[in-house]
């Protein structure tokens, strides 16, 4: 705890005066602390995105200049529309990951009844196996059988059974034929309709909510007053300058944080009513010291001196 909040500098640790020698005690109090910092410092995007860059261009400059072209996605960090496609995919990845892994086990229980009972129909033409032979299986193993269901089915507009080749109604048992058509229709309609346009479904639709968010975001920024809340169209109405004078003269953004600093570049013991009711809410994390709702462009009555 108390590295947490004092650090490794801090006096109780001393164990000798003279040397500076620190003691934090158990070994492994030391490694979670190291292992606190450390996260703390690889979990910022930024250190990371560095690191990474860093270690592209080391191996662009000693092992090929391959890695160099990975350095291109650097654009998604500058721009901000960029990063927002890249959020549609990140921020529901737990919920697209699970959908995937289902669909994943559904091709793997596929590719069992497949291989158990059609075996023989995983054959594709276009392989040239040797020079003499046109064509080759795809399927000599389970695993083999997988990754051909998963590299073909998914590719294929209408699923496995648009890879697979297709078999005749008289030649084959009847059984072997209403097998194959169950397996393939079902194949095209659960993989290839339903799994696909759920995955779509969740990119698209966070694509939208993060794009109204974003707009909605925007909206605020231009025309709501940050200190006060209250909206471009009432001041409009109700004040003399406007707006756009309320948020450069009146309430100033940047004048609050000024002041803020001022307040904390300051001795305290020089601090004047104001500042130091102003100084106490901040360390309270109390914010109703900002006008909310209140300007004095809009109760300017109630502001001025009376002549009589
Ligand atoms: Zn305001």
């Amino acid at each position: 705890m108390l590295l947490l909040t004092k650090g490794p500098d801090c006096q109780e640790f001393l164990v000798d005066d003279d040397d500076n020698k620190r003691d934090f005690g158990h070994i492994i109090l030391k490694l979670e602390y190291m292992w606190t910092c450390t996260s703390f410092v690889l979990g910022n995007g930024q250190v990371m995105f560095l690191i990474i860059y860093a270690c592209l261009s080391l191996l662009g400059l000693f092992q090929s200049p391959i890695f160099y072209s990975m350095q291109l996605l650097d654009i998604i960090n500058r721009f901000p529309s960029l990063t927002n496609v890249i959020k549609a995919i990140t921020v529901n990845k737990n919920q697209l990951l699970m959908t995937a892994m289902l669909e994943l086990i559904l091709i793997w229980i596929y590719c069992v009844l497949l291989f158990t009972f059609f075996f023989d129909h995983y054959f594709n033409d276009d392989i040239q196996y040797n020079a003499n032979e046109k064509g080759d299986t795809v399927c000599r193993s389970l695993f083999h059988c997988y990754m051909s269901t998963l590299n073909f089915g998914l590719r294929a507009g209408g699923g496995i059974g648009d890879f697979l080749p297709s078999n005749s109604y008289f030649n084959d048992s009847k059984a072997v034929y209403y097998l194959r058509a169950a397996n393939d229709l079902s194949f095209f309609l659960i993989i290839i309709v339903m799994f696909f346009n759920i995955i779509f479904g969740i990119i698209i639709d966070t694509f939208a909510s993060l794009r109204d968010e974003k707009a909605q975001m925007d909206d605020d920024m231009r025309n709501i007053c940050f200190i006060c809340s209250i909206d471009r169209q009432s001041i409009d109405k109700d004040s003399e300058e406007g707006f756009v004078h309320h948020i450069k003269k009146e309430h100033n953004l940047w004048q609050y944080v000024f002041f803020i600093i001022h307040l904390n570049t300051k001795d305290d013991t020089d601090y004047n009513g104001t500042e130091s009711f102003v100084a106490d809410k901040l360390v309270q994390e109390d914010i109703s010291w900002f006008p909310f709702n209140k300007a004095i462009c809009l109760e300017k009555e109630k502001y001025l001196i009376s002549d009589k």
